[in-house]
């Protein structure tokens, strides 16, 4: 290989970085400042930002850029580990998993539909309206949906989509809910 050649590139490299890296960390500091993370990890990063900021002002050297990929090779995983955890964090409405929809108290979970990637309502049941005993619900091809009570026989008949409707309304309830918190 060239020797020259090779600390020309190498050379030209560093000048590229040395003039990007501080616009880069500039822009990562100011991106930093609006993300509501916790303030000592804050201070943190934008110190070490300014720190590289302060060694490629003091010398330009092969070992200041590598340092300055180092920081932010650090600073891309934290950011990566605090984004992750921000993103898992659980979406409101998984806290409402009960509620009294047209005479009858129901419960039901929410699970991440594989199809979709979205939370669907699961386990959808009634309770009896008498003693709160979860509801048997006797399916028929000929015949309407009927609703038994195991505890006290309480008994009636609902019509064929009533469990649908209940899961409609229940989506409603929290676009309903949506709204009034953006109000
Ligand atoms: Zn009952």
């Amino acid at each position: 290989m060239n020797k020259d050649k090779w600390y020309n590139s190498n050379w030209t490299i560093g000048l590229v970085c040395s003039s990007l890296l501080p616009i880069i960390l500039t822009f990562i500091v100011d991106f930093i400042k609006k993300i509501p993370i916790l303030s000592t990890l804050q201070s943190l990063i934008t110190e070490s930002i300014e720190l590289i900021r302060y060694c490629l002002n003091y010398e330009v050297t092969i070992g200041n850029i590598l340092l300055s990929f180092l920081f932010l090779f650090v600073f891309l995983i934290i950011f990566k580990y605090f984004y992750k955890s921000q993103s898992n964090e659980k979406p409101y409405f998984l806290e409402y998993n009960n509620d009294n929809i047209k005479s009858f108290y129901w419960t039901w979970d929410w699970v991440v539909d594989q199809n979709t990637g979205k939370y669907a309502i699961s386990n959808l049941k009634p309770h009896c309206p008498k003693c709160n005993t979860n509801l048997i619900i006797n399916q028929s091809l000929y015949r309407n949906p009927e609703y038994e009570c195991p505890r006290c026989n309480f008994e009636t008949q609902v019509d064929v989509n009533f469990k649908r409707k209940i899961e409609i309304i229940i989506i409603d309830n929290i676009n309903r809910m949506k709204k009034e918190e953006n109000k």
